[in-house]
């Protein structure tokens, strides 16, 4: 592996090292940065290493709760062909011999894949796990450096001064509620998916699940397995539809729960319910970063960001890995990533602070006059035809889609952008969630795309074994 020897080597701070911070560590180091990982946790992977262990408070509101930091399922599978998946040179293939290897794997195969990156770029040595960063903050007497506090496990408190910090801490930890009138007096038991991991607890009960979106989907299918009646409230039906099983039904959303244990639906049925499972997505928090109001998170919006990673007053000491959700993640993660080591080595410019910062304005203001609400600000994925979006018209929701993104940015870094066989594996796959209903990790009907595939991944195998 070759460095870029650069004028600026700076010394950066990564936060978190899942599938974001594992990437942004290694464009980093490859510019020519000295670089810190910082993990609370024993190992790499983030979201992607499971646990049996739930947080007592169901519904995670206590703030002062012990976190657990994933919020996986045991049955979880992909929701992506493996193959879109991987990093644009470290390809997500089957591991011979052992693993899973469905097209759509478990999450115990992305969790050894990413272990497989971690070794492959020898990362874990410029990690310092089982330690929390408590808290970033410019420094007084130069306010172009920051120092980064940290605790360890085993309770040795430090700082340190770096010239800048890469923010990789995830954004599935800290669980957002839909609002539901009369819910304090329902006497039921509630959890959010966060805390879910296993249909057990259900058992010939009468469960509400409410979202309808990837984990919705997935968790009311899995708890169907065992509960009497499963219900999943969704925004994007306006009355009573089955959902493929037999004691599976999805209503609109909720219009208000009441103490005789019965919870109302918009269109006016009424159910007895034993348990409500939250499925209604998450809050971006990054309760360590102290910027004197320069980044703010309001109705899920992280602002102001210039292209939703750098804050202009900040730029670029301070920057965000993986806050657009849905689509290609672990590319989008590492094209950042490329942006960002490029931009702090001086090899790439950004604009002057007023012009980023015009730029997020006309953004937000763009978003506002299409009645987008701020929490889908940082929501990008292919305009055409996203199931997965519940209130909108998929063409009114996205402004800029994926693709326009990642061009956008390769083109700022003088990198390769999304490959033309991922852009249309991801367009398979998605149109696939819309029509094949609960088959869609199961059934791959074009093969020939597959081959073509696993073509480009020889080709960049023989190009890698030249310049080795
Ligand atoms: P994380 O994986 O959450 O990693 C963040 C890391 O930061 C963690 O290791 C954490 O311990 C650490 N950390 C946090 N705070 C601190 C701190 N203060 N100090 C030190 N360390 C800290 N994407 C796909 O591409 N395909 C899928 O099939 C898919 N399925 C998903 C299913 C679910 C249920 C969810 C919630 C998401 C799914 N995603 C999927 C999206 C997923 O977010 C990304 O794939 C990706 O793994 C997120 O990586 P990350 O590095 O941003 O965050």
């Amino acid at each position: 592996m070759t460095s870029l020897i650069t004028s600026r080597a700076r010394h950066v701070a990564v936060i978190g090292l899942g599938a974001a911070g594992l990437v942004a560590v290694r464009e980093l180091r490859r510019e020519g940065h000295t670089v810190i990982g910082f993990e609370r946790e024993k190992h790499v992977g983030g979201l992607w290493v499971y646990t049996d262990r739930v947080e007592l408070d169901s519904l995670s509101l206590d703030p002062d709760r012990t976190i657990v930091h994933s919020s996986i399922y045991q049955s979880l599978r992909t929701n992506l062909p493996r193959e879109s998946m991987g990093y644009s040179d470290f390809p997500f293939v089957t591991r011979s011999g052992e693993g899973d290897p469905r097209r759509y794997p478990d999450h115990r195969e992305v969790l050894m894949y990413l272990q497989d990156f971690a070794k492959e770029f020898k990362i874990e040595e410029m990690i310092r796990f089982d330690t929390e960063v408590l808290c970033v903050e410019s420094t007084p007497e130069n306010n172009r450096k920051w120092r980064v506090q940290f605790k360890s496990l085993n309770g040795v408190s430090g700082e340190e001064i770096f010239d800048a910090v890469v923010v990789c801490n995830g954004h599935f930890t800290e669980p957002r509620l839909a609002h539901i009138p009369g819910i304090d007096s329902w006497p039921g038991k509630q959890i959010h998916s966060h805390n879910y991991r296993i249909p057990d607890l259900f058992k010939d009960q009468v469960v509400i699940v409410i979202g309808s979106q990837a984990s919705g989907n997935d968790i009311s299918k899995d708890i169907a397995t065992i509960a009497k009646e499963v219900h999943i409230s969704s925004k994007a039906v306006a009355s009573d539809s089955y959902g493929g099983y037999d004691n599976l039904r999805i209503h609109p959303t909720i219009y208000r729960a009441r103490e005789d244990g019965s919870v109302v639906f918009r269109n006016g049925k009424v159910v007895f319910a034993d348990a409500i499972v939250h499925c209604s997505g998450y809050k971006y928090h990054f309760p360590f970063l102290k910027t004197n109001g320069y980044v703010t998170v309001e109705d899920n919006r992280v602002g102001p960001l210039y292209k939703h990673v750098f804050p202009p007053a900040l730029a670029p000491g301070i920057s965000f890995i993986g806050l657009p959700f849905m689509g290609l993640q672990f590319f989008m993660f590492e094209i950042q990533s490329k942006w960002v080591a490029s931009v702090l080595s001086g090899r790439v410019k950004l604009p002057t602070e007023d012009k980023m910062m015009e730029e997020a304005i006309a953004f937000y203001t763009k978003l506002e006059d299409l009645g987008i609400p701020k929490r889908y600000t940082h929501f990008l994925t292919d305009p055409r035809g996203n199931p997965m979006l519940g209130t909108f018209e998929p063409e009114d929701a996205v402004v800029i889609s994926q693709s326009d993104y990642f061009n956008w940015i390769a083109k700022q870094c003088g990198c390769t952008s999304i490959e033309r066989w991922r852009e249309r594996l991801y367009n398979v796959a998605i149109k696939k969630i819309f029509f094949s209903g609960d088959s869609y990790r199961d059934q791959w009907d074009d093969d020939q795309l597959i081959e073509e595939v696993y073509g480009e991944f020889a080709k960049l195998k023989s190009n890698q074994d030249c310049s080795s």
